[in-house]
């Protein structure tokens, strides 16, 4: 009989760097791996990490296109591997643009990321949600994988494995919070023996989010009494495309009105060549998207694609386009690549503009400890960038309702919409913290329910 193994090579102890490895075998003989996800550690939680198992990896499956749960697949190439890497036909699209992105910052030449480029699509395997399929581990060991929309990003997918004897894991990747204005909300599970699920925020709730549109609609309405730019640092995938549908569905409200506004002359520029491709990909599944914005489809709109949206695209016209402000203080949106201000085309915005008290910086996004945008979110007369010490006039919001991660009760609520309740669960993708009050919440909700995280006592 086969029996399981279950390793973490990342994401036991923190978000990031995500890689678990399901060895099979029979009587404590685990020859054969099935990789999920194969991501990077990053920020505050780098530390070194050992080799990855290559050998072993029959193949590898991915949640999603975040670079940390996907971004060691070149280290893993490199090494020698040349196995099949299933993933959702959207994750299948975004994976090379987001390789390439970070390749290309980590120094990587254009030659080298497009021949890498070109023996990864021969090794992805892109499979529709919700179908079976077969993948062999090796000449002994096979499994069957089932992708379901995990609604957390274009893509984004848990996992159910099912192995040669009907037992079932499920790795839930990460999960959204329902709240997206353009993907259909996550779905759980049918049945799993092992749950491994996420614990990102695992001991907080977020604030309610029903008028999510609305708070921001409010603080352009403000920044548009005294001028300005209004600039908002986003990541390139997921949050761009989030504000730019819920930008377009405020515009549409104003038009409904009839009366003479502001809003119906006020360009929304999207300067980011990375979020730009992604939100081609956005507007590529549309099949993926929730009914809701479909629907706007069939009323001639277009959540992605409206006439106030303009794309820049090259350097230049980046560059003329800051200088213009800066010499006219005009109105005007800029959805900017960068969510934490520490590198993207936001920073150049940021240099130029927060200087005039007339602009406006909006945050909507997680912002890490010692980045930029964690130093304007308490509030800073002097900022740091690009080694140019720049003073900061401009004002300062903060807007939730952004996250792309379920909190405790949607991950509870992940659980409990199962058909039937899983035998275990095990919490990874958390801080140690997060795990445990969610560990203690779960037992809660279900009692007699095993839980345990991975996080032990030597997380660092
Ligand atoms: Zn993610």
């Amino acid at each position: 009989m086969t029996g399981y193994q279950l390793i973490h090579h990342g994401a036991a102890c923190g978000v990031t760097g995500s890689c678990h490895e399901l060895r099979l075998g029979a009587d404590g003989d685990f020859q054969d791996s099935l990789l999920v996800d194969c991501g990077l550690v990053q920020g505050e939680e780098a530390v070194s990490l050992g080799p990855l198992p290559w050998r072993r990896v029959g193949a590898l499956v991915l949640t999603h296109a975040h670079l940390d749960h996907i971004g060691r697949l070149p280290e893993l190439c490199q090494a020698g591997w040349r196995g099949p890497v299933y993933c959702s036909e959207a994750t299948a699209a975004l994976v090379p643009l987001m390789l390439a992105d970070g390749l290309l910052q980590q120094g990587r030449s254009r030659g080298w990321v497009a021949a890498f480029l070109a023996d990864l699509q021969r090794q992805l395997r892109p499979l529709p949600f919700g179908a079976w399929h077969r993948v062999a581990l090796s000449a002994q060991q096979a499994v069957h994988l089932q992708l379901q929309p995990a609604g957390h990003i274009l893509g984004s997918a848990s996992i159910t494995v099912r192995l040669a004897e009907g037992q079932r894991l499920v790795f839930s990747g990460d999960i959204g919070g329902g709240n997206s204005s353009l993907l259909r909300p996550p779905v759980s599970p049918a049945a799993a023996d092992l749950l491994v699920l996420e614990s990102t925020y695992g001991d907080r709730l977020h604030p309610a989010v029903a008028q999510r549109h609305q708070a921001l609609r409010q603080v352009v309405e403000r920044s548009l009494r005294d001028g300005g730019a209004i600039l908002i640092p986003a990541f390139s995938i997921g949050r761009t495309q989030e504000l730019l549908s819920d930008l377009e569905q405020i515009l549409c409200e104003v038009q409904a009105t009839g009366q003479q506004s502001q809003w119906q002359e006020l360009p929304v520029v999207l300067d980011s060549p990375l979020g730009a491709q992604v939100t081609r990909l956005y507007r590529q599944f549309r099949r993926h998207w929730r009914r809701e914005a479909q629907q706007k489809l069939g009323q001639g709109r277009h959540p992605l694609d409206f006439s106030q949206a303009v794309t820049l695209a090259e350097h230049g016209a980046h560059l003329e386009f800051i200088a213009r402000l800066q010499a006219t203080g005009e109105p005007v949106i800029v959805v900017a690549g960068g969510g934490m201000c520490q590198g993207g085309r936001i920073v150049d915005y940021l240099r130029a503009l927060s200087p005039d008290p007339r602009t406006d910086v909006l945050l909507c996004g997680f912002q890490a400890r010692g980045t930029p945008g964690a130093l304007l979110q308490v509030g800073v007369e002097r900022l740091w960038l690009d080694g140019q010490s720049v003073p900061v006039a401009a004002q300062i919001h903060r807007l939730s309702g952004y996250s792309a991660h379920a909190d405790q009760a949607g991950l509870i609520e992940f659980v409990a919409g199962m058909a039937s309740p899983p035998k275990a669960i095990r919490l990874v993708h958390g801080e140690p913290e997060a795990q445990r009050a969610l560990a203690k919440a779960l037992r809660q909700a279900f009692p007699g329910l095993a839980v345990d995280c991975a996080a032990q006592q030597d997380c660092p």
